[in-house]
């Protein structure tokens, strides 16, 4: 159904519109728009429980009605009106935001949660202002930023450079923008997040077409990003950075990169490293792999429409990719083919009715013509994934004593998933068994899968086969496991995942006196102050890095990068302005952090001792999980130039302010 613009629409399209909006939403914006006291009166109950507890909502169908028939009343009058923009009642804004979410928000955080609204679209981008006076024109173009990868954090990072006038060049060895969504290609991949968050909030306009989107839209949306903000042309791409040194006289950055015409150098002043950690394959080492004569492919580098139709694959691994790939591959393979899922260790999986399903017109209608509709939609979704909401999940209580559970919670989680996969899997407790994981839930990445579409579903089927036994070799033909049984095999996929705790590899990174990364994380594995900044490194930035995968610490991976993104041009933004040339942080300061973090990480269901998956390192312990939660965080990053600015933390624990934590050279 194709939706007329407002300006151009019947009163029976706005009707069937506002037909599918969600009641409580349309209680805050007409209460912003209008200040309608009679809907902002109107009572909320609350949803049944899932996994994130029961949720505010309005159900009483002449409340509903109400509600809806006031908004097509605005929508019809507003239209009528030439549909002029309507700027935001910032004295109505609070009220309006509890009353859409039916909570209200703790006011020392309520700046967090306008920020992720995206009303103001720079809000969390870096900007010179009275607290960071512009320099000079010559103060700028005196230095340069270096920025490694162009995925969603390079992307984020360039567009804050450019708004703020600082030369950088981002350097991508891939052939175009995107990052994981660029590389994973595999049928099935989509986000398991809410794609609603999943947008930069300086660019929310793009209209969000599902709940969780696939990878193709994800791809469309950095290429829109890139487009929008002419970004491709400060991006050398199909470079591969190789080293980056820093040269201590000249208080610079060597960096060598390997392109299409051969070696490539630059000098820059400050490099931020947007490289990820999810996208160096991880290809397991299998005796006889060399001899297979079919086809191997790992996830990450999913060749073009491969011709799976009555093949025989062999899925090996059994993570969220396997989880959401084995049911479109089998697709693909079709009733003539077959799949072997090899698993070692199974993974929990949360049932998302409508997991896979695209919004209706009506919902996307709505989003970009009821003034605030989507700014509105993203923070209710962020709510659900707010501290508040989750941070319980993750929590071990020690007093709690069950032999595959950690807290009370946890075991109605676990409860919960099993009958899940016991009514997925009629008649095959085997099955059941199998798909059972010791270790508790959230002690890996939880996977949500679709009601009617997914990988207990697909385990059914005839021409599928869950192999348990463990994997001795690969033969020529096929896969032998434990035991002696060969199964023969047109294609092999490694599900396998990503070298996700070597962060930088496999970079040269160098700092003061030529001491390498390795040499600095050699006795437990990676860490930085922030997720962000190495002792040593002066000037050296890094975006999603050790311990900053936010997981159920509220908001996500958009929220942790913009943050850190900030914090980090703040440091950079101090050093033009202030003809200064290094800043570094004191190492003091990164152990206290590291020391919080391995205090609160010992809380953590993912520190359970049964864990085997990369949420542990080689050390025992995570590099990549963010214990703190995100409310803390957003407050230690938000303001490095401010010395003074400790006093409005009151949290001594932390103190990223120039000339406290960090030292300024
Ligand atoms: C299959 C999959 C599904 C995921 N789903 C979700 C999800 O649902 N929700 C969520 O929040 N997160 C998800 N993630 C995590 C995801 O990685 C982040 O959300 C996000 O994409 C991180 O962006 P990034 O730019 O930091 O890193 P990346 O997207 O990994 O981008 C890093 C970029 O750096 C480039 N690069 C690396 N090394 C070099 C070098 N030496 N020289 C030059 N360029 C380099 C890479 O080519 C890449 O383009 C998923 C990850 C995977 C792999």
């Amino acid at each position: 159904m194709a939706m007329k613009k407002l300006l151009d629409a019947a009163d029976a399209e706005i009707e069937a519109a506002v037909a599918r909006a969600d009641a409580i939403l349309l209680r805050g914006l007409l209460y912003l728009i209008n200040g309608d006291e009679e809907a902002a009166s109107i009572p909320q109950s609350t949803s049944d429980a899932d996994f994130r507890g029961p949720l505010p909502t309005i159900v009483d169908p002449e409340h509903v009605a109400l509600l809806r028939r006031k908004t097509v009343e605005f929508l019809e009058s507003y239209r009528d009106a030439g549909a002029p923009n309507l700027p935001v009642a910032t004295d109505r804004l609070n009220r309006a935001m509890d009353l859409a979410l039916g909570v209200q928000i703790p006011e020392d955080e309520r700046p967090m949660w306008i920020e992720q609204m995206g009303l103001d679209p720079m809000a969390r981008s870096f900007q010179w202002d009275s607290a960071y006076p512009e320099p000079t024109e010559a103060q700028k173009q005196g230095f340069l930023v270096v920025v490694i990868g162009a995925g969603m954090g390079g992307l984020n990072s360039a567009m804050q450079l450019k708004k703020a006038g600082i030369p950088f060049v981002v350097i991508e060895k891939n052939g175009g923008v995107g990052g994981t969504w660029h590389e994973n290609r595999y049928p099935g991949a989509r986000v398991d997040t809410p794609s609603r968050n999943y947008f930069h909030t300086f660019a929310t306009e793009y209209p969000c077409p599902g709940s969780y989107c696939p990878q193709s839209v994800n791809q469309s949306y950095f290429d829109w990003v890139a487009d929008k903000f002419e970004l491709r042309k400060n991006i050398a791409f199909s470079t591969e950075v190789k080293s980056v040194v820093w040269d201590e006289d000249a208080h610079i950055y060597d960096i060598t990169a390997e392109g299409p015409d051969g070696q490539k150098c630059w000098r820059a002043n400050a490099v931020i490293s947007c490289v990820g950690f999810l996208n160096r394959p991880n290809l397991p080492k299998i005796a006889g792999a060399e001899s297979y004569k079919g086809q191997i492919i790992h996830t990450a580098r999913w060749p073009d429409k491969p011709d799976l139709a009555g093949k025989r694959v062999a899925v090996i691994g059994s993570g969220a990719t396997s989880y959401q790939m084995v049911p479109e591959v089998l697709k693909l393979v079709g009733d003539d083919g077959h799949l072997s899922l090899f698993q070692r260790t199974p993974s929990w999986c949360f049932e998302m009715p409508g997991y896979l399903k695209s919004f209706s017109p009506e919902v996307m209608w709505l989003d970009r013509n009821l003034p605030f509709m989507a700014n509105f939609s993203r923070l209710q979704v962020s709510w659900v994934v707010s501290p508040a909401v989750l941070l319980r999940l993750i929590e071990i209580d020690p007093n709690y004593k069950h032999p595959h559970a950690r807290s009370e919670i946890n075991k109605l989680t676990r409860d919960a998933a099993i009958a899940t996969m016991t009514r997925m899997m009629p008649g095959r407790p085997d099955l059941v068994e199998k798909m059972t994981p010791e270790s508790p839930p959230f002690s890996s990445r939880p996977i949500l899968i679709d009601s009617d579409n997914n990988i207990y579903n697909a385990l059914m089927q005839d021409n599928v086969e869950l192999v348990t036994d463990g994997i001795e070799t690969i033969t020529p033909n096929g896969i032998t496991t434990v035991g002696g049984k060969e199964r023969l095999f047109d294609i092999i996929v490694y599900a396998t995942g990503f070298k996700a705790n070597d962060f930088l590899w496999p970079i040269d990174l160098r700092g003061r006196g030529g001491k390498s990364i390795g040499e600095l994380w050699e006795k437990d594995g990676a860490r930085a102050y922030l997720g962000t900044m190495i002792p040593g490194f002066p000037n050296f930035f890094m975006i999603y890095g050790p311990n900053m995968n936010p997981f159920l610490n509220g908001l996500g991976v958009v929220e942790m990068e913009e943050l850190s993104t900030r914090f980090a041009l703040r440091c950079i933004g101090t050093l033009i302005r202030q003809n200064r040339h290094s800043v570094d942080v004191e190492e003091s300061a990164y152990n206290r952090f590291n020391e919080e973090l391995d205090r609160l990480e010992a809380n953590k269901i993912y520190a359970d001792h049964r864990v085997t998956n990369y949420y542990k390192n080689d050390f025992g312990r995570s590099a990549v999980n963010c214990p703190f939660d995100i409310r803390l965080l957003w407050k230690w990053w938000r303001d490095p130039a401010d010395a003074e600015g400790i006093s409005k933390i009151s949290d001594p624990l932390i103190r990223p302010y120039i000339g406290q934590d960090l030292r300024v050279e």
